[in-house]
């Protein structure tokens, strides 16, 4: 099929690359010229594993094409997805600004039948709104459908997941339409869920607010075991042993971040005020979560006191392992209150530092290898379980610090492997490690 995937970014480039591994002839296009152009010369403006060699294989094989042209782009595919940011505004609301221009640009290009998929995560009513816009503004000869089809890609292993995810939604009313979409999908073997528009944009919430809250429960649960000697990780796998419950999403740690989580769970909680339903339960996940990240500063306080022109090592920048994401990375949250708090930063990561110095500037030094960010620092933060930083030889703490201090915001080192290094170890929801001798 000819299909045009609207927005460059983390799910539009994973859709264009995986529909063409499919068999379609794909057009992505985006408003940012020197993403395009980037794409264009076969390099990926994001990090994912496995998508620039996809990318390059069907750039080169004629089935993938990246443009900036709308009238290229619209004009005559017979799918359109729509996969462009709708982030949060200040007030915690969704923005839809991007929703709104791609719908008119849509509408204005269209000249065939077409099926409009949302991809994007969109308040519930939204594919409603599109439609309205799309119907009022094309031609009566022309038909065009809105589906929504929300996606559920994880960061890290967006390409993997659209080939083994573990389900597709596909919303609309439409049964036509729905059978385009389940002709789309059915080659990946996937199980499809075929509900109402409505429904499938509350499905896209309702799963990052349940994710997000299992995150917030087993943190809360981790700061009890602190209080009473017992183990976080002993407790997960515990609990998790429990098929009503299960294993995943039971790591303790300083909290969920990243591009969905924390904007889609203020979505939601904002969604039922709407309606006058307070989602009481969602709101604390939320404050949970943001006592969570502020715990290795809270503790280097308790540790060392002020932290004022105190060296500090911080390991990780983005916001989860394999991806070079750091927006709402709770990493960038601990920069800023360290920075704040008078102390001196060197941050490594493996990928993720160009994005962070967006953010960050100068206002801290950026390290591309672990040994120099931790060369002299009187304190080392992990903030991501890079597996760099999971796989590190443990002397290396004691080899470039002089009195480690190690606060391990996600539980990297198994507490028996540390207790053998002169170092002073504190981590989530276990026993502190004090140096001996
Ligand atoms: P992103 O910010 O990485 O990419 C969005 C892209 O859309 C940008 O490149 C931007 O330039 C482009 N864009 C904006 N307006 C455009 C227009 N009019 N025409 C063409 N391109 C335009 O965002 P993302 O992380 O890929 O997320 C996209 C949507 O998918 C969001 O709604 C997000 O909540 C949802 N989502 C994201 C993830 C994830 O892990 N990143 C997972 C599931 C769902």
């Amino acid at each position: 099929m000819k299909i045009t995937v609207a927005g460059a970014g983390y799910v539009g480039l994973v859709t264009c690359a995986c529909l063409a591994e499919l068999g379609h002839y794909v057009t992505c296009i985006d408003i940012q010229k020197e993403k395009i152009e980037m794409l264009q010369n076969g390099r990926s403006p994001i990090y994912e594993p496995g998508l620039e060699p996809l990318l390059q294989k069907h750039l080169q094989n004629g089935t993938l094409q990246f443009t900036t042209d709308s009238h290229q782009a619209y004009s005559n595919p017979e799918i359109i997805y729509i996969a462009v940011g709708t982030p949060e505004k200040e007030d915690g609301t969704v923005d839809l600004k991007y929703i709104h221009v791609i719908t008119h640009t849509i509408a204005h290009y269209i000249k065939n039948d077409v099926l409009i998929c949302t991809k994007s995560t969109v308040p519930v009513g939204t594919n409603d709104l599109i439609k309205e816009i799309i119907y009022s503004r094309i031609p009566s000869n022309i038909k065009a459908e809105v589906v929504a089809t929300p996606e559920f890609l994880r960061e890290g292993s967006a390409v993997f997941d659209f080939f083994h995810g573990d389900r597709i939604v596909i919303g609309t009313d439409n049964p036509e339409a729905a059978s385009i979409m389940e002709q789309i999908y059915l080659p990946l073997k996937i199980p499809i869920i075929t509900t109402d528009i409505r429904s499938a944009e509350m499905i896209k919430y309702a799963s990052n607010a349940f994710l997000a809250t299992k995150i917030s429960f087993i943190n809360e649960i981790a700061n009890i075991c602190e209080k009473v000697g017992a183990n976080i990780e002993e407790v997960a796998y515990g609990i998790g042993q429990d098929k009503r419950i299960g294993p995943n999403f039971l790591k303790a740690g300083i909290g969920f971040g990243g591009s969905c989580f924390p904007k889609d769970t203020k979505a939601l909680v904002q969604l039922a005020g709407d309606v006058e339903h307070s989602f009481e339960l969602l709101e604390s996940v939320i404050k949970v979560n943001n006592h969570q990240q502020s715990l290795p500063i809270l503790k280097a306080k308790q540790k060392i006191g002020s932290l004022h022109n105190k060296k500090v090592a911080l390991l990780g920048l983005s916001f989860k392992p394999d991806t070079d994401d750091v927006r709402e990375s709770a990493s960038i949250k601990i920069a800023k209150e360290l920075i704040q708090e008078g102390a001196i930063v060197r941050a490594y990561d493996p990928i993720a530092i160009p994005n962070a110095k967006k953010v960050l500037g100068d206002t801290i030094e950026y390290a591309y290898d672990i040994r120099f960010a931790l060369h002299e620092a009187e304190l080392a933060i992990i903030a991501t379980d890079w597996e760099h930083i999971k796989h590190v030889p443990l002397d290396i703490f004691h080899t470039f610090m002089e009195d480690p201090i190690i606060i391990d915001g996600r539980n990297c080192y198994p507490l028996r492997e540390i207790q053998k290094y002169p170092v002073t170890y504190m981590s989530i929801g276990r026993a502190n490690v004090h140096k001996s001798g």
